[in-house]
Order: C-alpha cells, then structure tokens, then sequence
C-alpha cells in the first residue's frame, strides 16, 4: 500500500519513514521493547530464545540489555551473563536454578541478610535443607557436604561482618564433590578479584552497587563460565519470567566506564578512616579485610587487589546501643541508609546478636560505607559525632 492511500489513523501506528543507516555512537542504545518483530514466519520460528545471537521478545533481551550481559562478563572473566532485577532476586534465581526439594544448601552464616532469610524461607516452605556454616571454615567445608548437596554459597567478605574467606579451598572441596561454587561478589565488583580463577562456578553481583554507582537504580546479574550452568539458569530465568528495564540498563552500561576510578577512589578513603579509627579510644575493632586483625586478612592479601569502601567498628562495650544510635544520628555527612556503592556516605548500626549464630564481640557494630565525600571532612564528622558518645 502506498503512503497516500493510507488513513491518517493508520498513519499515527505505522510509518513508511526509515530513519538512514549507518548511525554510530559511542553509547549503546536503549532499545524499548516488549514485541520484536520477525521479517518473516520462518525467522520466527527460527529463533530461539536460548539463542542470545538473535532476539525474540522483549523479556529475553534487547541489544540494550544484551550489551550490558556481555559487558559484565568480560570484566568478570565469565563467559554468560543474566539480569535479573536486583541483587537479591539474582541470589533467588541461583537458587530456583540449582535447587530442587529435596537437595541440600549450603549458606555461610555472615551472608547478606535478605540471602540468609530466602535460605531459612525456602527451608520451612520448599523441603530444601540448609546449613549455615562459619565462614572460615576453610577446607573444612568439606566435612559439611552431605550427598544431597547441590549448592554452595559463599561471599568474600560478609558485607557486614568483612571476614574473606578462603575460597580456594572452599572451591577445591566442592569441586571434589561435584557440588557448584556461588559467589555473591558484590563487594569486589568484579574488579577486585578473579573468582573463576580461584575456582567459582557461579558468581553473582548486586549491580545496584558499584554498578550503578548512583544510589539509584535496582538490578542483579548471574555470570558463569560453564554452558551447562548457564543453560540452568536461562530456564530458571525464563520461568521465573525476570526482565529488567532498558532505561536502568543504560545507566548501569553509562556508570561503567568510571567504576574503577570510583572503586579505588571509596578504597584509598575507606582504607585511610579506618586506619584512623583503630587509633580511637571508642573501638576496640575495626574490621576491615586489609586490616590484618580481620579475619581473612591474609586470603584478602592473597586473593584480592582492592576493597571498596566498606568498614565496620566495634565499639567498646561501655558504650549502649542508645549512645551508639545517637553517634550514628549525630553524623552530618554521612546519612543513614542501607546499601553501598554511590557517591554518598552511609552508615548503620546492625545488631549483630540478631543476625549472626556464632559472634565473637560483645560492643555494637556500625558499618560505614565510605563515599567519594572529601576524606578529611569525613573524618571530621566522625570526630564530631564521637563526642556525643560522652
Ligand atoms: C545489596 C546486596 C545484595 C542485594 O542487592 P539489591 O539490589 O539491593 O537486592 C546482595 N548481596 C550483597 C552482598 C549486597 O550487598
């Protein structure tokens, strides 16, 4: 049909315009889309949705999101790559992918808390067993597969906790059993340290972190180098019916260029206040992977070659939770809020006897996540909020 015959009703739903090839930007499109459309029946039938070489609707990707897959597994050193719409949704989608009732999982007991409950929930309601196991347990986890086992999770470090533990032998256990190795690995970003060297098979990031970089935008990824456990995890993917949108996707995809420079930015200053802190009167820990008194420390000198911005202190046990609250409500600079990985420094108390079966200190722990706020004006709010501890 030729244009003039068209109603201008047909006119506001389809064009004959074509805008001119050969287009070429340095940033990827955000491409929306819930139809693709096939040139023909035969393309359509042709294409599979397993097959990331072509696209078939708009849940199962776009160039948009394609991109952002393939460019987190280059920088990890993996080969697939999933979205998934947050960090905690891309640990559930591990586990549909890999679990079944029945089987057995294994969770280290500083894990990500949201983590920790989906393993308890899926415990009560699914018929699948969980242990929490302590987090240095080393090549001693081995002593804690059983037959049924089929998953194991670990992370490096506890987001809270900050132990590292030792993947490699932890790794070299499963891999002798036959049992995957996940890794959330939020905390490195995937710069920090080579885990499918160290032998992970699974490894997981909250993008929401220094992804994102922006305190703004929710999503997760599942990156692996196996065929097999990918082919998993594009089934549980797709049943689960995940997607994530094409404007967060661009974000992410924009943030990236500067993640390292901002990795190592909240590093330097991250490193610089917690050595400051352990000279305080009001800590008796600070815990911190390049700190050698934290557990790990040596698996973090060995494994790692960064450490982002995190450090929890323990206060010293004169100190209430009343008084460390109001330390924490005292600072002006950093706000209080969950999550990391933006320009703005945070800070949270955690009450660690809620969250930990095994915990060795006996103060209260505030977390702090170092921001790209000036260093020394961060130490000077930490100073000035100290003082209302009396
Ligand atoms: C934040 C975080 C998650 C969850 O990410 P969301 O996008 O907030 O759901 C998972 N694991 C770790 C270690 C995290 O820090």
């Amino acid at each position: 049909m030729s244009e003039s015959k068209k109603s201008q009703q047909t006119q506001l739903v389809q064009t004959d315009y074509r805008a001119p090839g050969g287009f070429a930007a340095l940033q990827t499109g955000i491409h929306y889309a819930s139809t693709v459309v096939f040139e023909n029946v035969a393309a359509m039938h042709g294409t599979r949705w397993q097959q990331k070489s072509g696209y078939t609707y708009g849940l199962h990707g776009t160039p948009t999101t394609f991109t952002l897959e393939g460019r987190l597994a280059e920088i990890e050193g993996g080969k697939h790559c999933v979205l998934a719409p947050s960090g905690l949704s891309a640990l559930s989608l591990v586990n549909f992918a890999f679990l079944k009732s029945g089987d057995h999982m294994l969770i280290p007991d500083n894990a990500y808390s949201p983590g920790r409950d989906l393993g308890i929930w899926l415990q009560r309601d699914y018929g699948i067993a969980v242990d929490f196991y302590d987090p240095m347990v080393g090549a001693g986890i081995a002593e804690l597969i059983r037959p049924n086992t089929r998953l194991i999770w670990t992370e490096a470090p506890g987001s809270i906790s900050l132990e590292i533990p030792d993947l490699p032998a932890i790794c070299a256990a499963a891999r002798a059993r036959g049992v995957p190795v996940a890794l959330d690995n939020t905390w490195s970003a995937g710069l920090a340290v080579r885990a499918f060297d160290l032998g992970v098979d699974i490894v997981t990031h909250a993008l929401t972190k220094y992804q994102s970089g922006g305190a703004d935008v929710l999503m997760g990824a599942v990156i692996t180098c196996d065929d097999k456990l990918n082919e998993k995890l594009e089934l549980a993917h797709m049943h689960l019916g995940l997607g994530v949108s094409v404007d967060d996707s661009y974000l992410v995809l924009r943030s990236l260029a500067t993640m390292k420079l901002r990795y190592e930015a909240h590093d330097a200053s991250a490193r610089k206040i917690a050595n400051w802190f352990t000279r305080r009167p009001e800590a008796t820990a600070v815990l911190h992977p390049a700190l050698p008194n934290c557990p790990g420390h040596e698996h973090w000198k060995r494994d790692f070659t960064g450490a982002g911005g995190l450090f929890s202190v323990i206060f010293d046990t004169r100190y209430t939770e009343a008084q460390t609250d109001r330390f924490v409500d005292s600072l002006r600079l950093f706000k209080i809020g969950y999550s990391w990985g933006g320009a703005n420094s945070l800070c949270v108390p955690y009450r660690m006897q809620h969250i930990r079966k095994a915990w060795p200190h006996k103060g209260n722990l505030v977390r702090f996540n170092i921001g790209l706020e000036d260093t020394d004006d961060l130490i000077a709010d930490i100073e000035q909020a100290l003082k209302t501890l009396g």
